[in-house]
């Protein structure tokens, strides 16, 4: 690569459903269940801003290399955007755009006051040095220094970013406004205005809806047995958690394979094995390496977890799956060609936009508590947390029963009528 070519290598969103037309075929269901309106409908499809930003860096053999980053903002009706900021060599527009309204969605049917919004570059982190991911981050903030701000867009960790991308973020832009401004960004190290419980917030969510998922279908958490696809953040913590209410987990993956153990896997003591092996799980002895990884999905179990990447559960394998209950930790595991197979098979399914919500919830405490310069307990921020975890899985499980319609549909006609309604108060056009 010459100095000055942009880093960008082709993207494989083709190989698989494009995760924005998966997006839309849902809205588009809901949009027609609630009757929305022509205009709206027009206004919601669409992003409200998409910003493309080249970002020169100077790399540490000297040479100026420039990267591509994106930040959607797709709608902030209903308050100032909110949404993470992906690095992955794989970053696609049409990703950004679909994750960008995920967050509008999600952010509605928990009903607190932000819009939604993604970001990422297109980059490769596993090969760049700190120093050269600190001046990547310097120079994606300085770029939408007017696009970010406490009230205007907040933006968070996402695949390939952290505590550590977020800190240099908050710097950069309270350099550019001179004054300190913790509430432009949300994941923040605990010490400069992170908030207590946001590491295990997705996963406790997760839980959260599982358990509430398991009373509809009448089943005790103790009588049931779950597989948890992804052993990261919101994996291992909806694991650690959902056994700690008596789950059975009986199989969990990451990136180097399956493990299975039919009278349960003890999920502290794989979670100490990870902490020490680079994060992963190979060699694992408490459980046997299954043959094939994908068949966790179609495991003999009551409850699946994909909490990994999306598109695992799709037209090929959703026949087989063995689960009544799918929770799904990650965003977009379930491609929509399949959603017809796991409807008629009567599976239960807690759709992405509710059940991993914990994780944005937690974020807007962060926020709040910024605004505030006030710490909450922990106790606080669990209490607050699970009611409104609870409370949103109650109203889009009323939504399906009134409608009968599957939870996933539900979740968007809740979030999108939220939405439509309050441009009919705000009006404007
Ligand atoms: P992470 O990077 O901490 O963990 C990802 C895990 O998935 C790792 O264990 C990795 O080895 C594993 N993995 C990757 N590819 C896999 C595959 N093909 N099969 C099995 N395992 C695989 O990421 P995370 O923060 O836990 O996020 C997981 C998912 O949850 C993503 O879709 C993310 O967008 C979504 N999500 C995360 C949060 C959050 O707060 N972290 C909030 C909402 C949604």
């Amino acid at each position: 690569m010459t100095a000055h070519t942009v880093y960008k290598e082709p993207a494989p969103i083709m190989d698989r459903e494009n995760p924005l037309e998966s997006m839309m075929s849902r809205f588009n269901i809901a949009a027609e269940i609630l009757g929305l309106d022509d205009e709206t409908y027009n206004v919601l499809k669409a992003p409200d801003k998409q910003v493309i930003v080249n970002l020169p860096v100077t790399m540490d053999n000297g040479k100026l290399r420039v990267f591509e980053g994106y930040r959607v903002i797709h709608n902030t009706i209903l308050g100032p955007s909110k949404g993470g900021i992906r690095y992955d060599k794989h970053v696609h527009l049409d990703e950004v755009k679909a994750l960008a309204a995920w967050m509008t969605w999600k952010c509605a049917v928990v009903d607190i006051p932000y819009g939604g919004a993604k970001g990422g570059i297109i980059c490769d982190p596993t090969t760049m040095s700190v120093g050269e991911l600190e001046r990547l981050t310097r120079a994606y903030t300085l770029a939408l220094k007017d696009v970010f701000g406490p009230d205007r867009d907040i933006p968070a960790p996402d695949m390939g970013t952290g505590p550590r991308e977020m800190a240099w973020l908050m710097d950069e832009f309270s350099k550019t406004v001179g004054a300190t401004s913790p509430a432009v960004v949300t994941g923040k190290p605990l010490v400069m205005g992170g908030s207590l419980g946001r590491t295990e917030a997705t996963g406790r969510g997760v839980m959260v809806s599982a358990l509430a998922a398991l009373a509809k279908l009448g089943l005790e958490p103790t009588e049931v047995s779950a597989a948890v696809q992804g052993f990261g953040n919101v994996g291992s913590w909806a694991a650690k958690l959902l056994s700690e209410k008596g789950v059975k987990i009986k199989a969990v993956s990451d990136v180097s394979g399956a493990y299975w153990n039919a009278d349960g896997i003890n999920i502290d003591e794989a979670i100490a094995y990870k902490n020490v092996h680079a994060g992963r799980l190979d060699g694992y002895a408490g459980a046997t390496l299954m043959e094939n990884a994908d068949d966790l999905l179609t495991a003999d179990v009551d409850v699946l977890v994909p909490a990994a990447v999306e598109d695992v559960i799709t037209e090929h394998n959703a026949r087989d799956i063995k689960a009544k209950l799918i929770v799904e930790g990650a965003n977009g595991p379930t491609s929509a060609s399949a959603d017809p197979i796991i409807n008629e098979k009567g599976i239960l399914v807690v759709p992405d936009i509710l059940a991993n919500s914990g994780g944005v919830t937690v974020s807007y405490f962060e926020w709040v508590q910024n605004r505030q310069g006030f710490k909450w307990t922990e106790e606080m921020v669990t209490e607050r947390a699970d009611r409104i975890m609870s409370d949103a899985f109650e109203k889009v499980y009323q939504t399906s029963v009134k409608y009968k319609i599957p939870m996933r549909i539900a979740a968007y006609v809740v979030s999108i009528d939220k939405v439509a309604q309050t441009y009919k108060f705000r009006g404007g056009f």
